[in-house]
């Protein structure tokens, strides 16, 4: 007989793990069924900003793959528009509340797929029933935000709270919409994901596309007109706003896995083994934004909620699921973005991160070019790499600049996973001619300082 396998979360983890799986099992050997209290399967998330911003025209641009794709060409069930409520272990089934016709269905499973991703997180003072605040997490927050900026009268002034990747890329969506945008920031700077040093450069490119910045500010509640947001407050006095956009993080998304009894790790989410089973519960995996892994660099548990691990994840899920073998190895933390045409990339540890993990460490920032300086379109580029002491280890780096600075930051993150020594890192064979990097790359220079660093630190 058919084993069955329940996917709760039918994004990027849980389709991915479902594709994987039918890949390996036939339908007669593998009965999928994945539930999704949303409207849409396999979305990108990612792109909501650009389809903001009118640069992906389309919604459906952003959809992978349709449900009626998963059924016709994968023999996958999608039951869309159902939340599960309830996963009961004892009796192998989990519990949904079908949100459109209303009612309760049960499905038994002998395999279950956690794919739940994670939360925005939502303050008290957002919690009410004001209209123009909204979280940025689905497709359908991203609709619903439209709808908003295109009624008659369209929104004019804009505040942004929270200054994370998400936060500052819907701050640029917004002033290319031609609102007026303020992002507000509680710590002292925005874009924390990468040290102060060089978060400045980022704040300093948002301040020239015409974004106010208000740092060192938290705010305490809204102000509202018929049901409209007028304002937020802060400690400061309140700043004008009719559309407000909460860019606060997210958590992951661990409320049925908790009751479940599933276990959760420090950093909040579940536990899975290299294999991305939940450990101690026979056939349940988990993957993507819900759960914790190991970060390569501290040794630490950690929760970086991340599409591109969220795939390569479920995909390890699945086809351990299909019965093949894979692992996935832990992260590293190699993200990019951009500011209009300032581009920023991370990978490893900040100071800030080295220090909590109990390395020595020296760090040096190194400022070079683009592309050779005579050449047209030469731009700045600031390279920062935190070394280990006395060893020379990479243990982080940081990029931001213009056109080809983010995914420079590629060369650097193969450097730190493979454990490569700063002093290694000077000779590497990287590609040179004058329209792409000077003689000298921007990485090379900054490996060669870290290691002039070193050796001026006493190794
Ligand atoms: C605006 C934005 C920009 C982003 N940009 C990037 C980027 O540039 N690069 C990057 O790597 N990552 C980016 N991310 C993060 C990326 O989108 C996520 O890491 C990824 O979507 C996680 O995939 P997931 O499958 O784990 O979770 P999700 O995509 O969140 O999917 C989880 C699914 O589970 C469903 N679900 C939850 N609970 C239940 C329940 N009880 N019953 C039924 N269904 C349930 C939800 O409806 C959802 O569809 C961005 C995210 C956002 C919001």
């Amino acid at each position: 007989m058919a084993q069955r396998l329940v996917v709760i979360g039918a994004d990027a983890a849980g389709m991915a793990a479902a594709s994987q799986a039918r890949r390996r099992r036939e339908r007669d050997d593998l009965e999928i069924v994945a539930f999704d209290r949303g409207h849409f399967t396999s979305y990108s998330a990612c792109g909501i900003p650009y389809w903001i911003s009118g640069l992906v025209p389309e919604r459906d641009q952003l959809i992978a793959r349709a449900p009626e794709t998963f059924r016709e060409s994968f023999d996958i069930e999608v039951r869309l528009r159902h939340e599960v409520t309830a996963i009961d272990l004892d009796r192998r089934e989990v519990v949904a509340r079908d949100l459109d016709r209303g009612g309760e269905v049960r499905a038994g499973f002998d395999l279950l797929m956690y794919a739940t991703g994670a939360n925005p997180i939502r303050p008290d003072w957002a919690g009410g029933d004001v209209g123009g605040v909204f979280g940025m997490q689905t497709l359908d927050d991203g609709a619903a935000l439209l709808g908003w900026l295109d009624a008659d009268p369209a929104p004019r002034h804009a505040v942004v709270v929270g200054g994370g990747y998400i936060g500052v890329e819907m701050a640029e969506a917004l002033i290319q919409r031609g609102l007026s945008v303020t992002l507000v920031e509680r710590d002292e700077q925005p874009m924390s994901t990468v040290d102060p040093d060089m978060a400045e450069l980022v704040v300093d490119a948002m301040r020239t596309l015409g974004l106010q910045i208000r740092t060192g500010l938290s705010v305490t509640g809204l102000e509202q007109r018929d049901g409209r947001v007028s304002a937020v407050v802060t400690e400061e006095g309140s700043i004008p706003a009719d559309v407000v956009i909460l860019g606060l993080g997210v958590r992951p998304n661990v409320a049925l896995a908790r009751a479940a009894g599933l276990p959760l790790g420090p950093s909040g989410g579940v536990r899975v083994d290299r294999r991305m089973r939940v450990p101690g519960v026979p056939g349940v995996w988990a993957a993507g934004d819900c759960v914790e892994t190991l970060h390569r660099v501290s040794g630490m548990p950690v929760h970086v909620p991340l599409g591109t691990y969220a795939n390569k994840q479920g995909r390890v899920a699945g086809i351990n699921i299909g019965g093949g073998y894979a692992t996935f190895a832990g992260v590293i933390g190699t993200a990019v973005t951009k500011v209009c045409d300032l581009e920023v990339g991370r990978t490893g540890l900040r100071e800030r991160d080295a220090v909590t993990a109990g390395f020595e460490f020296v760090s040096v920032i190194a400022k070079s070019t683009n592309r050779a300086g005579y050449y047209p379109g030469a731009r700045p580029m600031t390279v920062k790499l935190i070394a280990e002491k006395p060893s020379g280890r990479l243990l982080g780096a940081q990029i931001v600049g213009w056109s080809e600075a983010a995914k420079r930051i590629d060369t650097l993150a193969v450097a730190l996973w493979n454990k490569m020594t700063v002093d290694d890192m000077t000779a590497l064979d990287l590609g040179y001619a004058p329209p792409f990097a000077p003689v000298w790359d921007p990485v090379l220079i900054a490996a060669r300082k870290a290691v002039d660093a070193l050796a001026g630190s006493g190794r």
